[in-house]
């Protein structure tokens, strides 16, 4: 589902049929060289904070590997397991959010990944999807091959895929996530819930995705080479078409007050903006984008070329910095994470033996 046509495409001033004021002025080219835009180290400074979250996972993996390990082995297992692992299991984290809001007791199995799923739903509610363009390492990996492909194939431009495929291709994730709602959030009893999240699979879930990626299928490398081959061509193929999570984000980000919003009397139809943007979003063509494919990257605001034109709007509020998508979207993270450790709803409650027994039963190793 997008909502690229819900803001109306206003009238936008175009150089020929409306020449800026600024033009009779003598010192006019010397004033518009002079603006630079304050929001222009807004990508980088997102590229810093993605690749130190990637930094972080890649620790977590580690110590993840170290932990698999010595469980693996037969001597005592003293290598703590990393909560954030848990974070890359969003079906028990689904799964957990249904019995926390029928029971009101947390997840004991995996702690931390309800507490990355919440709090990546509470991101959506105030930021639009800024976690995707901001915390989640598989965007940052797409945003890496976009990188790749404009340095290799697409010097010129990269090109845009036609609205008549891109929006039923859009409709894909939306199915998918559907279906996850619908079999686990509908369908499922509570029973099923309790036995599926104590059963050796769910214990041991991050280890059979460890698994999976650390001995990958013909065809499950097949999938990942093509999916990076795609996202060569298409900017961010799996998270425009495929991914459920960003789906579910999209649709909380509905009620997000904030939204990047244009200025057309100040707009001079450059599209620079519709360029930068990952998820070839008209920028140039709205007043406010509302669609649920705005991942808050604020890379068209960083774009812009003309002074009080793109900027973000906070329902209620004139304006809000953009600075404040990225931090909102960091604060609310941090404190989830600050509560849950807190409170001890961050770390598993499970023996180091019993994940041993479930390795065994489901003959991991
Ligand atoms: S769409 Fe999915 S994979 Fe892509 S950045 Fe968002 S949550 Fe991550
Ligand atoms: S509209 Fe702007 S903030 Fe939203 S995804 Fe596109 S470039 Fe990023
Ligand atoms: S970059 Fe700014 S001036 Fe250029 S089209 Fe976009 S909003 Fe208008």
């Amino acid at each position: 589902m997008s909502t690229q046509h819900d803001a109306p495409a206003p009238h936008s001033k175009t150089p020929s049929a409306s020449p800026s004021p600024l033009a009779i002025l003598p010192d006019a080219p010397a004033r518009a060289e002079k603006w630079r835009n304050p929001y222009r180290a807004l990508p980088r400074v997102r590229w810093v904070v993605q690749l130190a979250y990637v930094a972080f996972l890649l620790l977590v993996a580690w110590q993840f590997v170290r932990f698999h390990d010595a469980v693996l082995g037969d001597g005592p297992i003293s290598v703590a397991r990393p909560p954030a692992v848990e974070a890359f299991l969003p079906i028990a984290a689904l799964v957990a959010a249904k019995r926390f809001f029928l029971t009101r007791y947390w997840d004991v199995v995996h702690p931390a990944g309800l507490t990355i799923f919440l709090a990546a739903i509470a991101t959506a509610f105030v930021a639009r999807k800024a976690f995707c363009s901001w915390v989640c390492p598989v965007g940052t990996i797409s945003r890496a091959l976009e990188w790749l492909g404009r340095k290799t194939l697409w010097r010129r431009r990269w090109p845009a895929v036609p609205r008549w495929l891109d929006l039923p291709l859009s409709a894909v994730k939306y199915l998918l996530l559907a279906f996850f709602l619908w079999t686990v959030v509908v369908m499922m009893p509570l029973e099923a819930i309790e036995g599926f999240m104590q059963a050796p699979y769910n214990l041991a879930a991050d280890a059979k995705m460890l698994e999976l990626f650390a001995h990958p299928s013909a065809t499950m490398a097949a999938v990942l080479g093509g999916l990076v081959a795609l996202s060569l061509v298409v900017k961010h193929a799996w998270c425009r078409w495929l991914c459920p999570y960003g789906a579910l984000l999209g649709l909380a980000s509905f009620l997000s007050p904030v939204s990047v919003r244009r200025d057309p009397d100040a707009c001079n139809d450059c599209r620079a903006c519709t360029r930068a943007c990952p998820n070839e979003i008209q920028v140039h063509a709205k007043l406010r984008v509302l669609s649920t494919e705005c991942t808050g990257c604020m890379s068209c605001v960083a774009a812009c070329s003309t002074p009080d034109c793109l900027g973000v709007t906070r329902k209620g509020a004139r304006a809000w910095s953009p600075w404040l998508v990225p931090a909102a979207t960091l604060a609310v993270m941090l404190g989830f994470w600050a509560v849950a450790r807190a409170t001890g709803f961050w770390e598993a409650s499970v023996p180091p033996e019993v994940y041993r027994v479930a390795y065994r039963i489901l003959g991991i190793g």
